[in-house]
């Protein structure tokens, strides 16, 4: 079992002047917690954290990511709170901790498989620092060193895991030592019997394999030492994984995959790599396009090496990697290998840089030149934009980023989109305008009666939500067009002694709909419901010539067609129209003292608007026509208003009784609690004018812990 003093003499020799207060520290307050915790092992449970502290310290890392490694488990396994970290370790040491903990906490069946890169893109992006993910792969190294002592019924499901997510995230971070142990345990657990026949064929023909690695070495090393070359040369036999896989993909036989072993040669300097290299093509013909010069054009994960496979001694293949010690040191290790101390810069800083590998591989794009490469950089570059979240069954979703409930509903399905009311996000409601989080677990409520509102348009964030909504929005204006439409053409038809519904299946529309340039008559309908056509130019074509010429009227009788009514009390003057149907903005309310202005819609009279309401700002010019208060009226105006409150006792008795002390009827309240203590009133009055009502809200904001008082209203 690893001791602490393992790993404080690992972490000297790579940091020998570093205080190592903070991991004494955390070693301690670990074995207390854990005391009596036992692995499934039969093993303390502290010998887990050890190891994987022992693990990191291996790979260089920091104190603080040894000391968060320690801790790693005790907040979800122990009785220690997220608090009694941050106060005794301080804010980075709970930063990493929780993070690692958050990870922990998710889990992922095997049925996901085909979500894998969703997941490990997901987990990228919720450690917003990358030791998370370090110590999390160490945690995961040693969690499958140890598969043995797990549930027979579990150990699959896990081994399964870790090839689908954390092998693969290992390899994207160029931990390449990390991917290939994570990738030949799992597949000894996922399946065992190929596993065991893979291990079988490599141990047969051992002592023969032997001989030939030597007689390859020996080849290489002869050519160097005429050459005057310095430098090592390895041949090692290829990890079972990777065996394994390539017999799958390319449907070999194990007899047929010849280049289980792979060669490398490690010179000192890189002038003297590409040297070697010439003298490897020089010995053996090398096979074409298998080149790759990755010390020019380094890997997005700093990958460094020149690979090249060439036809050996005895026609086999071979694979050769050449490369500086400091570059394999890099390709071990990966991203860890940075965080160590360079060129005497403190690894403080280093550390700060977070996701400054992500940087590099943007400033390298433009020398990457293998488009599939630069296709994977573009998804790890692109990731920051992207959040992940879950469906109540688990199943992960990505988003772009400030995508909402509503942008989550249309990707589950259009209807769902088309009756989204709200979400709840983690149990609780949110807004539909609530900006998602990755990590969120997201259920949509819907209602049978709801619609879509051209307000989403606002804030949605995908192209589906916003495609599916213009949709539902122009089909509902058709079809509102076309029942406005056949009763505007009712009524003039009728008041030219016609019957439209006879003509309407007659030979006569048929050339009316052509004579309009429409496909059918349906379209025709709908136009004089857009405005588009007036029912006058219909009925003009039903009638002789003589009668036509009689015909007049003001361009709102065109417009507006059959809406005229008596005059309702409405408060407002509608220049040139006396007896107008007049509606009110909902957006806007306006109350007499409000400088208004009036918009003729098609068929419904003129709805009312502030000028300074954002749908008054929209309209179409053409359709606005000028008002005016008739302060002779004695009308009152509903009016929204919003009071934002501390909470207490008596509140609500409080603001009412100073409402109709000041003569304002309530019409509407709601009510509605806001963070800690904070509450937000929001009510319907009805007013008189602007007067009016700014005399209640001054008299409001005196109410004793009210915070805030407005008008509601664009
Ligand atoms: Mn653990």
């Amino acid at each position: 079992m690893i001791r602490i003093n393992d790993i404080i003499d690992k972490v000297s020799e790579t940091h020998p002047d570093t205080d190592m207060d903070i991991i004494d520290r955390a070693y301690i307050y670990s074995a207390r917690v854990h005391e009596g915790q036992l692995r499934l092992s039969g093993e303390p449970y502290l010998s887990h954290p050890l190891e994987v502290a022992y693990i990191l310290a291996d790979m260089k890392l920091d104190t603080v990511s040894i000391a968060a490694s320690l801790l790693h488990d005790v907040i979800e396994d122990t009785h220690a709170t997220p608090q009694d970290v941050r106060d005794m370790f301080g804010d980075e040491v709970f930063h990493l901790v929780s993070g690692v903990t958050k990870l922990s906490i998710l889990t992922f069946d095997s049925s996901q498989e085909r979500q894998a890169e969703s997941i490990r893109r997901m987990l990228l992006a919720m450690a917003d620092d990358i030791r998370v993910i370090l110590i999390k792969l160490a945690d995961r190294l040693h969690n499958m060193r140890t598969l043995q002592y797990q549930k027979e019924s579990k150990r699959k499901e896990i081994a399964q895991e870790t090839l689908d997510i954390y092998a693969p995230l290992a390899s994207r971070l160029g931990i390449y030592w990390i991917k290939k142990e994570l990738e030949d345990t799992s597949f000894k657990y996922v399946v065992p019997e190929e596993y065991s026949k893979i291990e079988t064929l490599v141990s047969k023909d051992m002592e023969e394999r032997e001989r030939y690695i030597e007689t390859v070495k020996r080849f290489i090393k002869e050519k160097m030492d005429e050459n005057h070359l310095k430098g090592e040369v390895f041949g090692r036999y290829k990890h079972f994984y990777s065996i394994y896989l390539k017999m799958i993909n390319q449907n070999l036989e194990f007899e047929d995959v010849y280049d289980i072993i792979a060669f490398r040669i490690i010179p000192e300097t890189i002038p003297q790599c590409y040297e070697t290299l010439g003298l490897v093509h020089a010995l053996w013909k090398p096979v074409p396009a298998k080149f790759k010069d990755y010390i020019g054009i380094p890997k997005p994960n700093m990958y460094r090496s020149l690979h090249t496979t060439v036809i050996g001694p005895y026609g086999e293949r071979i694979e050769i990697q050449i490369r500086t010690r400091e570059m394999d040191e890099v390709a071990s290790s990966g991203i860890a290998a940075h965080w160590g101390y360079k060129e005497g810069m403190p690894i403080d800083e280093n550390i700060s840089k977070k996701f400054s590998w992500i940087r590099s591989i943007i400033e390298n794009q433009e020398n990457i030149k293998d488009p599939n490469e630069f296709l994977e950089n573009v998804r790890i570059d692109l990731f920051p934009e992207e959040v992940y979240v879950f469906t109540p069954k688990g199943e992960i979703k990505s988003l772009p980023k400030g995508a909402t409930p509503v942008d989550f509903a249309y990707l589950i399905h259009t209807e769902v989109g088309n009756q989204c009311v709200g979400a709840k996000v983690n149990g609780r409601m949110v807004s539909i305008k609530y900006e998602l989080q990755t990590g969120n677990i997201v259920e949509i409520v819907t209602s049978k009666n709801h619609h879509p509102s051209k307000d989403w348009l606002n804030f949605v964030k995908t192209v589906k939500a916003r495609s599916r909504i213009r949709q539902w929005i122009k089909t509902q204006d058709k079809e509102r067009s076309m029942t406005l439409g056949r009763e505007m053409c009712e009524k003039a038809f009728r008041k030219h002694r016609l019957n439209f519904n006879t003509l309407f299946r007659s030979e006569k529309m048929n050339q009316v709909v052509e004579h309009f340039n429409f496909k059918n008559v349906e379209d025709l309908i709908a136009s004089v419901g857009y405005g588009k056509t007036t029912p006058l130019q219909v009925v003009r074509k039903f009638m002789p010539k003589t009668e036509m010429e009689e015909e007049t009227g003001s361009i709102f009788d065109k417009i507006i067609g059959r809406v005229r009514k008596k005059k309702p009390k409405s408060g407002v003057l509608v220049k040139g129209l006396d007896d107008i149907l007049v509606k009110f903005g909902r957006c806007c309310r306006p109350v007499p003292g409000d400088s208004i202005t009036g918009y003729i819609t098609q068929g419904f009279g003129v709805t009312i608007h502030r000028t300074s309401c954002k749908n008054a700002l929209k309209m179409n010019p053409e359709r606005q026509i000028d008002v005016d208060w008739d302060y002779k009226s004695t009308e009152t105006y509903p009016v929204k208003i919003g009071i934002r409150s501390l909470a207490r006792v008596g509140l609500l008795a409080d603001i009412t009784a100073n409402i109709s002390k000041n003569e304002a009827n309530i019409l509407d309240v709601n009510t509605k609690m806001i963070d800690n203590n904070g509450i937000e009133i929001l009510l319907t009055l009805s007013v008189d004018n602007t007067h009016h009502l700014e005399k209640v809200l001054t008299s409001l904001k005196k109410v004793k812990y009210v915070q805030k008082v407005n008008r509601i209203g664009i």
